[in-house]
């Protein structure tokens, strides 16, 4: 028996019914994926009792020699990976990382562009019930009515009205790849800082599948555990001077990389979570492997594949297909609303989010829309030919959404079909 098996049952059942899960379903949420076993070791590891306060080199404990040797680790492979001057692996996750990015940047009440939650865009890009949108003013900007992509002309109209301090380049429900050229020429027109996001995209960027942001940004704000593989948690690269110091931080400020750092510890972290750091720094090392390009790349292929299968069985997807991990189904002329689909797909073994589409009639509550993506099936081994397989399981549901014996039926034939393939952290070891 393990340790944990032997001092709490109860747990243990829990986490033997998810594993039982995730071996017996099709995961198809864009922004989760398996970390290996490898990963999985170091975060579970005995770095998870260690105190760490401030920066190696500058810690508030003392025998923390060893720790300073892991997270320079994780931060030179960082720096490898993107090509970047400085990274910070500190953040919690995602949101705390964009949180110290806002805090490094500006000041409340600053102007901040991005592209709104409903088209695309996260909760910390500028939205309402969000300290994004309530902390600062929010200018939004817009996909294209037509190509339902992002309107760059317009966005450097909106940027030279506004004038924004900040605009953020990324997104959570956006299927193609962003311009980071054309962005940073209309951040240096309005003198704005500009900010990438690349919360999902950060493994496809590794393996060349997606431009990378470093270079043409200012800041680069990201999570650990999606495309990349990581365990949960955020890191954020940017470069080590302020190009708009005389702007923006007249006494003193010009070091930007030390003003991230700041943001992140003691502005709004305490200690970092150290087997976090340790587990980012196996997943990094495992992303400089040449395999991660190729599944990087399959990824993209296996996105458009599904793309492909779900566009020929007649359904709608905004933008029309995807470019990178991700693709959006649009329901909006289909009876149901994304919720509803979205659970009636789970009840068959393929779990996705319901996820708002451009110009969506229904409530945030329930959608018109449903996210699919590939990084998690990918892990799993599957390559195109199975998401062809993919779209006619999900086909049979929506078009048989209120019938339970369909349901059944599919749930048994999706369960056999991923019983061929391994589920790294779980058949791996
Ligand atoms: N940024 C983007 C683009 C995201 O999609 C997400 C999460 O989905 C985040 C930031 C926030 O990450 P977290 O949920 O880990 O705080």
């Amino acid at each position: 028996r393990s340790p944990l098996a032997a001092v709490d049952s109860r747990v243990h059942e829990v986490l033997l019914k998810q594993v039982r899960q995730e071996r017996t379903t099709l995961k198809l949420i864009a922004s989760e994926n398996f970390a290996s076993s490898a990963v999985l070791e170091a975060t579970g590891s005995i770095f998870t009792n260690k105190y760490a306060e401030g920066y190696p080199g500058a810690r508030y404990y003392t025998g923390n020699e060893i720790v300073d040797e892991l997270e320079n680790l994780a931060i030179e492979r960082l720096k490898a990976l993107f090509g970047c001057e400085h990274a910070n692996v500190q953040p919690y996750s995602g949101s705390p990382a964009n949180q110290a990015i806002y805090r490094a940047l500006l000041s409340p009440g600053d102007k901040v562009m991005g592209l709104p939650l409903p088209e695309g865009g996260h909760l910390t890009h500028g939205w309402s019930v969000n300290f994004s949108g309530s902390d600062y003013q929010r200018v939004p900007y817009g996909l294209h009515e037509n190509t339902q992509q992002i309107d760059y002309d317009r966005l450097r109209d909106t940027a030279n009205r506004e004038r924004p301090k900040l605009i953020w380049v990324g997104a959570t429900a956006y299927p193609r790849v962003f311009d980071y050229a054309a962005m940073a020429e209309i951040a240096l027109e309005v003198n704005s800082y500009l900010a990438a996001d690349i919360a999902h995209i950060s493994g496809l960027i590794v393996a060349g599948g997606h431009p990378n942001p470093v270079g043409h940004c200012d800041v680069v704000g990201s999570t650990s555990h999606k495309s990349i593989r990581g365990p949960r948690g955020g890191f954020i690269l940017s470069r080590n001077e302020d190009r708009h110091q005389a702007l923006h931080h007249p006494k003193n400020q010009h070091n930007l990389a030390k003003r991230i750092d700041r943001a992140v510890f003691p502005l709004l972290q305490g200690g970092p979570h150290i087997n976090i750091i340790a587990g980012l720094a196996v997943a990094l090392e495992e992303a400089s492997h040449p395999a991660l390009r190729v599944y990087g790349q399959q990824i993209v292929k296996n996105a458009k594949a599904l793309a492909q299968a779900l566009l020929e069985r007649g359904y709608e997807l905004v933008t029309g297909g995807t470019d990178n991990h991700m693709l959006i189904l649009d329901l909006r002329d289909r009876p149901l609303s994304g919720k509803a689909y979205a659970e009636r797909l789970a009840k068959a073994g393929i779990i996705t989010n319901f996820n708002m589409v451009p110009g969506d009639p229904r409530d945030p509550a329930v959608t018109s829309g449903i996210r699919l993506g590939t990084p998690a099936v990918t892990s799993k081994g599957m390559r195109q030919g199975e998401m062809v397989q993919i779209a006619a399981f999900i086909d049979l549901i929506c078009r048989e959404p209120a019938d339970p014996d369909v349901h059944a039926s599919v749930r048994k034939d999706v369960a056999d079909f991923c019983a061929a393939f391994d589920v790294p952290g779980i058949t791996d070891r």
